[in-house]
């Protein structure tokens, strides 16, 4: 085949060529023309000039190029073969007019010529015939006015001669670009040599006999077998052979001639007649059969793509079957999967078997069938033709796996299935692992559960035995402050000194049930605040007169800086009161003697220009580890220090600040370094200017 980039890269040397060829044949069809007739019997040019015109595709300066040279070549021809310059100059024009139909008819859309389908071999038909008719038309008109000639006749001959004519050499010029096969060379030159010896034999000097099928067999045997281009160059040969040996007298149609059963115009037909017919029986025929291979090669090639996508799923099985569930196919995925070589189940073995009997049992039951191949495609035969679903699959050596099948009917143009798609993968694992998180999932929820219930069951403990405690000890407090009052009568100073330490403990175990009982219900969630407009240097003030009792017989500084007037907030007094408390207290404890604790209030405002309330209680005592500093507001921590030192406390004192703190939409944060000193700093919103201050 010629490339057609390289073949259009020489296009001017070709079409010169081809010109050449258009005048040469011209001259040879007029020389030819039988004596007596004004037209020749076969105008190859024609054919010739079109054959260019569609292998040079749909470009029109090409075409336009070709249709100039054509008026003038075949102009040019008329006239040396004898004809008036008149009459020479119109049949140019005619040739020419005739080839650019036939050229406009093919490329219409901007389409290259091509004969791949006999859609396209019907538009080559049309094209012919339209272009013959043009010519006949103008030729008829030509001979007519110029010459005074037979309108009609000539106008049905010259047709008849340029149809043969187009028919038999133009496919030579389309099928280039037509096919993907490629011819056999061998076969094909034995084609043409067969083809052309008949065609010797029957159009023979030698022979009148009407032989003149004979020559159709070999065409049509080699139309089925040969490549397109191959069948067009041999109708080429064959209709310069038949029309030279038929000029020359040979032939059934020329020995007609001889005995007078017809005149030259009719030989001229009877020829053109056998050319059309053989044209047509070879180009359907080589047409079809093209088609028909390339389609098969394309199949071929869609088959062979289908296998290896279906091969390299090697870890999901795909089986087709039968309508009843007979497996058909069974790629490398399903033997890999189950275990099974494909040659042991196609045919064979229905897909239901690889089921899990008792699995199939209890769907079957489910939908009300019993058991078989229906129920794995039950549901298909709906509008929803694809299911998905787990199903438990036997392998060949006797395990159970677990695949996500999914299935799909596969349906002929009626909506019937015919068969069924299954694709599987194994999800054993995943399957197993996902129940084992679940049930992971569902002991840690029990598990959470029961600590829960346990720890309300404590907090509920704490909370009724801080409260029995209560009772009893404020009464011991109330009779020991009899006694200090001397309500039953002076006590000696030994005495007094044992009422006061009774005294002193005393209220600390009523602080440590209040610090219970607080902190129960804060875990329950049932702080209540009673907020309301109050200025925080009243409540620190409060906090500040108990701390003389804390650092009575202590050798510490305590310095107090707080700003003048109020710090107005919407708080809870006795709450905060309780955080700035539990501040100092601890600032106390965590400090030894020669030591300071430090209690400063201010205002401050953020970017956004919201104030707040800022309380700093500082100190210069142990400190806090860094790794201990984030969990010293959780409940019932104590840090190295605090143990170390043996210091008194529960832990509870910094959980309960920062609940208070948290239920004003505050925050509280500390900073400490070992040895050198701890500062909390609790940040509480101003209540907005305007708010009432009372
Ligand atoms: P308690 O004081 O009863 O131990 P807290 O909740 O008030 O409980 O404090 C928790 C822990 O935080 C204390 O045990 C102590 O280790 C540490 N801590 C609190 N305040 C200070 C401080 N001012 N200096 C050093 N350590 C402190």
């Amino acid at each position: 085949m010629i490339p057609p980039s390289s073949f259009l890269r020489r296009w001017p040397l070709a079409a010169a060529l081809v010109l050449l060829g258009v005048f040469f044949l011209a001259a040879t069809a007029v020389h030819f023309a039988p004596p007596g007739s004004s037209v020749a019997v076969w105008w190859p040019a024609a054919g010739l000039g079109v054959a260019f015109m569609l292998a040079s595709g749909p470009d029109p300066r090409r075409a336009a190029i070709v249709v100039v040279g054509t008026v003038v070549t075949s102009g040019l021809a008329n006239l040396y073969g004898g004809r008036p310059p008149l009459t020479a100059a119109c049949f140019g024009v005619s040739n020419a007019t005739e080839a650019a139909v036939v050229w406009w008819v093919m490329t219409r859309g901007g389409r290259r010529p091509r004969l791949a389908s006999l859609e396209d071999l019907g538009r080559l038909l049309v094209a012919t015939l339209v272009g013959a008719i043009v010519f006949g038309v103008m030729a008829g008109l030509t001979v007519a006015v110029t010459l005074g000639g037979p309108f009609l006749n000539t106008a049905y001959t010259v047709a008849a001669s340029h149809a043969a004519a187009v028919l038999i050499i133009a496919p030579l010029g389309v099928a280039v670009s037509s096919t993907r096969s490629q011819p056999r060379r061998l076969e094909d030159l034995l084609q043409a040599v067969t083809l052309l010896g008949v065609a010797w034999w029957v159009f023979g000097p030698e022979n009148g006999l009407p032989l003149a099928f004979l020559p159709l067999p070999v065409l049509v045997w080699g139309a089925t077998r040969l490549h397109l281009r191959s069948l067009a160059a041999q109708l080429v040969a064959l209709g310069v052979l038949v029309v030279y040996l038929t000029s020359v007298g040979g032939g059934p149609f020329a020995s007609a001639a001889r005995s007078g059963a017809a005149d030259p115009e009719t030989v001229g037909a009877l020829t053109q007649a056998f050319l059309i017919t053989a044209a047509i029986t070879g180009l359907v025929l080589a047409v079809a059969s093209t088609a028909r291979r390339d389609a098969l090669a394309d199949l071929h090639s869609e088959a062979t793509f289908t296998q290896t996508v279906l091969n390299s799923a090697a870890a999901t099985a795909i089986i087709g079957t039968d309508s009843a569930g007979v497996i058909t196919l069974f790629n490398r995925g399903a033997t890999n999967l189950l275990g099974y070589p494909p040659d042991e189940v196609v045919g064979s073995l229905n897909w239901v078997e690889l089921h899990d009997p008792t699995e199939v049992a209890s769907r079957a039951a489910e939908l009300g069938l019993s058991p078989g191949p229906d129920v794995l495609v039950h549901l298909l035969r709906g509008t929803d033709r694809t299911e998905t679903r787990d199903w438990t699959w036997l392998t060949r050596d006797g395990r159970r796996i677990v695949v996500d099948l999914t299935t799909s009917a596969i349906v002929d143009q009626a909506g019937n299935a015919t068969g069924y798609l299954g694709v599987a993968e194994d999800v054993t694992e995943r399957r197993a692992a996902a129940d084992a998180v679940q049930a992971a999932l569902l002991r840690e929820r029990r598990a959470v559960e029961q600590l829960t219930a346990l720890d309300r069951t404590k907090t509920d403990f704490l909370s009724s035995v801080s409260h029995e405690l209560r009772t009893p000890l404020a009464s011991v407090l109330g009779y020991t402050e009899m006694l200090e009052d001397g309500a039953v009568g002076p006590l000696a100073p030994k005495q007094l000194d044992l009422v006061a330490r009774i005294d002193r403990n005393g209220r600390r175990l009523l602080a440590l049930i209040e610090d219970l009982l607080l902190n129960s219900r804060i875990e329950s969630g049932q702080l209540h605040l009673a907020r309301r407009p109050c200025d925080l240097v009243d409540v620190v003030d409060h906090a500040w007169e108990s701390l003389g009792a804390l650092t009575q017989r202590r050798d510490l500084q305590v310095r107090r800086d707080v700003v003048d007037g109020p710090v107005s907030l919407d708080g809870d007094p006795a709450a905060l009161e309780r955080v700035v408390t539990n501040l100092l207290s601890n600032a106390v404890k965590f400090t030894p003697d020669g030591g300071s604790v430090r209690l400063r209030l201010d205002t401050t405002h953020d970017e956004d220009g919201a104030g707040s309330a800022r309380l700093v209680v500082s100190d210069t005592g142990y400190g806090i580890a860094e790794h201990d500093q984030h969990q010293v507001f959780r409940r019932f921590f104590r840090s190295s220090q605090a143990t170390e030192r043996a210091v008194q406390g529960t832990g509870l004192g910094l959980s309960i600040v920062r609940a208070i703190v948290d239920g004003h939409d505050g925050s509280v944060a500390v900073t400490s370094t070992v040895g050198e000193g701890t500062a909390f700093t609790v940040l509480l919103p101003l209540a907005p200017v305007g708010a009432d201050k009372s």
